[in-house]
């Protein structure tokens, strides 16, 4: 039975809900509590009374408990790993790669601890001294998704609690365990009580009541943007203060000159990757005429290598999805794009051979011929289906790649140097590769998209730092 962290406390009575293996049905990976707007209510309430204090304390010294998470979540890697394979179904592999990352995101904002950047300048006026310190917001909200069930919690909460907030998690019901192992590290660290608290537990019942919480101060979400635009209506009747990021619809150009098997192993690791469910994935591939069938054919060649199964086996390529109603979005968006542009180049069916009965299998699956006026090149699915589109030329790729509501993450590849730059300056979006996968992101600069995939200052790197405090300006006369 995992609990909520409420003031210091596990709280294991009232109702619960099981997290299960999306690869292994009848697999129970955790009974969690099920939170009320009652436990959200005494989580704020904790997370208020404690602020002064942790507030007040030294910079360094938060950033030691920090520090001291990071070791501890670093001793069970391997356990930590494997909850989140099971929990979420990403191979061993990826989310092995996400522990590490949500270890070097405490350990590098453990280090801000040490700096927390203000500002010194000359004053245009004699014997006056002008400063701003920077200073923590209060008690903060963060609701996380499932699809970087470590990774996410992990940057929201380092750069909060090392800016001196207090701060109330709701996590993903699909994938919650994840996250509990970041709360329980932080427990075994020492944090003061109060200073985490953690609800699980449905966001149709607790976004209400965390949105509305006495004390709160600000809110930083990560999900889709039905949720994120309706929270956003909220936070501001209160003038919260507010971070969204949310979906994307992200292209990578292949023009002729690109690197070609590089072009399709990059598009196909950034389709398929963690079943396409990253929001940073590449869900539309935009190929210049000339190499565009060679360029299908290879895709398809390679993507029907892939092998799709329980990503704890070793050799896995593709786990399931995360549960049932992602499976069926995606499969119901299968079927959209069979009415809209015919039968896929391969994939398209659920998988139910075998064992793969037991979970949410869906067949990496690429659709060629796809046009604009289609549906599947215009709404995010987040799950294993790669649009693939054809453009006269750079010009052509441009306009498509822009021309939707989202701009989450894009990418190029080209070996033209002048391609690559038109590209940075001119693609609309916040995340940016070239002659890489458009997902696969490092902690050390900012994150996140801009239009509707984003709302608020960027996550990660110093960037983090904006959204998690403020400035208070002093003018002295010595
Ligand atoms: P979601 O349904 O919006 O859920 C996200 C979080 O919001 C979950 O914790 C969910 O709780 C909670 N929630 C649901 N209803 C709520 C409400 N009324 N008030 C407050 N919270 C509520 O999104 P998801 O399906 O988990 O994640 C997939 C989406 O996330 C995709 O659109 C993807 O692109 C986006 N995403 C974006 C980024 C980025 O950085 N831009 C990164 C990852 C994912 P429950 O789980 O209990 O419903």
């Amino acid at each position: 039975m995992f609990g909520n962290y409420i003031n210091g406390e596990w709280i294991s009575t009232g109702a619960t809900f099981e997290n299960r293996n999306p690869a292994n049905t009848g697999e129970v990976v955790g009974t969690f509590v099920k939170g009320t707007a009652a436990d959200i209510d005494a989580a704020a309430a904790a997370a208020s009374a404690a602020f002064p204090g942790w507030s007040a304390t030294p910079g360094p010294a938060r950033g030691n408990i920090l520090y001291k998470a990071a070791d501890i979540l670093d001793k069970s890697f391997e356990a930590v790993a494997a909850d989140m394979t099971r929990e979420e179904g990403k191979t061993l592999p990826e989310a092995k790669g996400e522990v590490r990352r949500a270890i070097n995101i405490f350990r590098y904002f453990a280090g801000e601890g040490s700096r927390l950047p203000g500002m010194l300048v000359p004053s245009e006026r004699d014997r006056v001294h002008m400063f701003a310190l920077r200073k923590p917001i209060g008690v903060v909200g963060l609701i996380t998704p499932w699809n970087f069930p470590s990774a996410i919690p992990a940057w929201k909460l380092a750069p909060a609690l090392i800016c001196g907030n207090t701060v109330v998690v709701k996590p993903a019901s699909a994938a919650p365990l994840s996250a509990w192992r970041i709360v329980e590290a932080l427990h075994q660290a020492g944090i003061p009580k109060g200073v985490v608290n953690f609800v699980a537990g449905s966001g149709g019942e607790l976004g209400g009541a965390l949105v509305n919480a006495a004390g709160l101060k600000a809110i930083s979400f990560t999900g889709s943007c039905e949720i994120g635009d309706w929270l956003h209506a909220e936070a501001s009747k209160r003038r919260l203060r507010i971070q969204l990021e949310m979906g994307g619809k992200n292209p990578t150009i292949v023009l002729a000159d690109a690197d070609f098997n590089s072009a399709v192993e990059n598009v196909v690791n950034a389709a398929f990757f963690s079943t396409g469910q990253k929001c940073t994935a590449t869900s539309r591939a935009i190929v210049e005429d000339a190499i565009y069938d060679k360029f299908v054919a290879a895709v398809v060649e390679r993507t029907r290598k892939l092998k799709v199964g329980d990503g704890m086996r070793p050799g896995i390529d593709m786990g399931p999805c995360v549960d049932q109603s992602q499976m069926e979005t995606v499969l119901r968006y299968i079927e959209m794009g069979r009415q809209e542009c015919g039968e896929p180049a391969c994939g398209g069916r659920r998988l139910t051979e075998g064992e793969l009965a037991n979970g949410y299998f869906v067949e990496p699956t690429v659709f060629a011929g796809v046009t604009e006026a289609h549906t599947i090149a215009r709404e995010e699915i987040f799950g294993p289906v790669l649009a693939i589109m054809r453009a006269s030329g750079f010009e052509d790729a441009m306009r498509i790649a822009n021309a939707i509501p989202f701009g989450l993450s894009s990418s190029i590849q080209t070996t033209n140097l002048s391609r690559a730059f038109d590209f940075i300056y001119r693609a609309e979006a916040g995340l940016l590769t070239v002659n890489l996968p458009s997902a696969g992101v490092e902690y050390q600069l900012p994150f996140g998209g801009t239009k509707d995939s984003s709302f608020g200052p960027k996550e990660q790197g110093p960037a983090a730092l904006e959204f998690y405090s403020d400035y208070k300006t002093v003018y002295l006369k010595y």
